[in-house]
């Protein structure tokens, strides 16, 4: 397969050289990834301001931009050749629930099925992953088990993988995505000069995580393959809405 590969933790990220390694020997891969931890940039694209991309000695391309700038670049011009999948990650951390709204990793996938390929998320279920290579096994099988059956061209895999070594794995399950309760509050502090700053706070615990979600596959140690879709309008509510807009 033609592979390219891409994240956004950063060009130099240990999921990403983990995730080559593993790649490199079984496909054509070319890597186009973000030039520093670009974590939570969603799908944003950068327009207003030029990009300028490094070719670093081992061929990989290292972007000014963002995920999503990445890909649309490595597919609309910047690389020679063609290419048959996405792949994105590993990424350092979950993407489960609404953590893919604002994934920079999702992202990057979704900006390849955007461009008509189909696209693999991965990321690693630890805040200090251990065991990539875990990860990176299953996304080879993944490769594989697309290889020889293909599915459709707007297909976007959101994989998260517990990061436990490869033979305590119990599984591999198919689920929808959970959700979180609202995230913490914002942490205001000063700077040295006495000015208010502010870090966002962390995300919220889990909240919809029951059997049949990525939150519960991964508790049990299982690998979560979700199967996302970009449409967000919500179809059950389109009918009633017709009625209530009738009257504005
Ligand atoms: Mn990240």
């Amino acid at each position: 397969m033609r592979i390219l590969l891409s994240n956004d933790d950063g060009c130099t990220a240990p999921g990403l050289r983990c995730l080559a390694e593993h790649l490199r020997p079984l496909h054509s891969l070319e890597i186009v990834a973000p030039d520093r931890n670009r974590s939570g940039a969603s799908n944003s694209l950068t327009i207003l301001n030029p990009i300028r991309v490094q070719r670093h000695e081992d061929g990989t391309y290292c972007v000014d931009g963002t995920p999503t700038d990445c890909v649309h670049l490595a597919l609309t011009g910047l690389l020679a050749e063609p290419k048959d999948m996405v792949v994105s990650g590993i990424n350092a951390g979950a993407n489960l629930g609404d953590d893919t709204l604002y994934s920079g990793t999702v992202a990057a996938a979704m900006e390849g099925r955007h461009l008509g390929i189909s696209a693999i998320a991965v990321s690693c279920v630890s805040v200090n992953p251990q065991h990539y290579a875990t990860a990176a096994r299953i996304t080879l099988r993944l490769i594989d088990r697309l290889q020889r059956e293909p599915l459709p061209g707007d297909t976007i895999l959101n994989v998260n993988v517990p990061d436990v070594p490869y033979e305590e794995l119990r599984g591999i399950e198919v689920t929808r995505l959970g959700n979180r309760h609202k995230s913490e509050g914002v942490i205001e502090a000063k700077d040295p000069r006495g000015r208010s700053i502010y870090w966002i706070g962390a995300s919220g615990g889990e909240h919809d995580a029951g059997p049949g979600t990525d939150f519960y596959a991964v508790q049990q140690k299982r690998v979560s393959i979700t199967p996302l879709l970009v449409d967000l309008t919500r179809h059950s509510a389109l009918e009633r809405l017709g009625a209530w807009a009738r009257d504005l």
